[in-house]
């Protein structure tokens, strides 16, 4: 009954949305008022005390855990990309309520939290994470002026939602309030579908850089002769197909999403290119090593061609690796379903519990997805994985819970 009941929450959270067609949903928007004050609602009626905390996230307390010990904390995120499916986020939010629901009585040692989060994918104003960041202490005054596309200020976005944009950083969680975090999510990929499996166990969350490498040649008239053209878009092209071919052999999922062309015009040789490189790997040291790799070939083709290579580092974050604790809670948790030998893989994707890593241990649980299909209106989730990921779930939740006694 609880995974129908997930289903039709995650129907109707869908409803909550920017766009008439499709789903969006960003942080700071009516929509998101709307989804948090529905989520506060079935917090309290799983037994939950339930609040929005100084940066838009919903919180909801077992009212059992009426004292300061501290918690463990379940949660994911209720915002979106543009276009969105209905699962991403919203799924691990739905579940943890339904685990707090089963576990409103029984006795734990430790609090038990539901969070859920008001910002993950950045679709608004572009850094990511917010929500968790600002729970894990990671707030950052500056981020106020960042703006959205329509020039709104976070600053004002805060306080037309109904925030104190100087009270956001105190959203921030004590060290020692909490224990551990875990997040049930979908995979975002096809590896549990390819196994025949409803259920993995997060290792890590991939380390990733992104970053903007340019080539810089000469703007001539088309009517150039080749051995004159110094083109920046043929060796950025070049420099893509490369990229592909050195980042499958090294194991590190590389993407190319963004290029911009000058002078942009038909008859004249792109005298500059510039595209965006999203790199990740199961480790830090991987992912170095192969941009090392593509470093080297860009480097080669610059000279090749006689164009000026330049490269800008403008995010990159390490592994976030699961706490042995926490990922035996969530094997025994899936074992409990019935998968004896449950899956281990690591997420290629970033989550919240990138951000909550840095204020406690965590643990993921991955549910498959259909085609590994997400961000996308085709995202879907089977009720049967769904009824399974609630019970290992909880199981998890025992698991730690006999942890922490013994
Ligand atoms: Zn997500």
């Amino acid at each position: 009954m609880t995974a129908a009941r997930v289903m039709a929450r995650a129907d109707e959270l869908a409803t909550h949305s920017a766009w008439a067609d499709g789903i969006l949903r960003a942080y700071l928007t009516p929509e998101q008022s709307r989804v948090n004050a529905i989520a506060a609602a079935w917090m309290r009626e799983a037994g939950l005390r339930a609040w929005p905390d100084a940066a838009a996230n919903v919180c909801g307390r077992r009212l059992a855990d009426d004292d300061d010990r501290p918690a463990l904390l379940l949660g994911s995120h209720l915002d979106t990309v543009p276009g969105a499916g209905r699962y991403d986020g919203i799924l691990g939010v739905l579940v943890a309520i339904e685990v707090a629901d089963r576990l409103r009585d029984a006795d734990l040692p430790f609090a038990l939290e539901v969070v859920a989060f008001g910002d993950e994918e950045g679709t608004r104003f572009g850094a990511t994470l917010l929500g968790s960041r600002a729970l894990a202490g990671g707030w950052q005054e500056s981020w106020l002026d960042l703006h959205d596309v329509d020039g709104v200020s976070l600053r004002d976005a805060a306080t037309s939602f109904g925030l104190v944009p100087e009270r956001i950083a105190s959203a921030a969680r004590p060290a020692g309030s909490v224990l551990g975090y875990l997040e049930c999510h979908i995979e975002q990929g096809p590896r549990l579908e390819a196994l025949d499996r409803a259920l993995g166990v997060v290792t890590t969350i991939a380390a990733a850089e992104r970053r903007m490498i340019s080539f810089r040649g000469e703007a001539r008239h088309a009517a150039t002769p080749w051995e004159l053209r110094h083109d920046a878009l043929l060796g950025a092209s070049q420099a893509i197909v490369a990229i592909e071919r050195i980042a499958q052999e090294q194991g590190s999922p590389a993407t190319v999403g963004r290029i911009r062309v000058e002078p942009d015009a038909v008859n004249v040789i792109p005298g500059f290119a510039e595209f965006s490189l999203d790199l990740r790997d199961g480790t830090a040291t991987g992912r170095d090593a192969t941009w090392g790799l593509i470093r080297h070939e860009l480097q080669r083709i610059a000279v090749e061609r006689g164009l000026d290579l330049e490269v800008t580092s403008t995010h990159a974050a390490p592994e976030a690796p699961c706490a042995p604790g926490l990922r035996a809670a969530i094997a025994a948790g899936i074992r409990a379903t019935g998968d004896a030998d449950p899956v281990e893989l690591v997420s290629i994707a970033g989550h919240d519990a990138m951000a909550v890593a840095d204020l406690t241990e965590i643990g993921m649980l991955f549910v498959r997805c259909a085609g590994g299909i997400s961000h996308h209106a085709d995202e879907s989730v089977r009720e049967d994985d769904v009824a399974a990921a609630i019970d290992a779930f909880e199981a998890a939740v025992l698991a730690l819970a006999d942890q922490h006694r013994s």
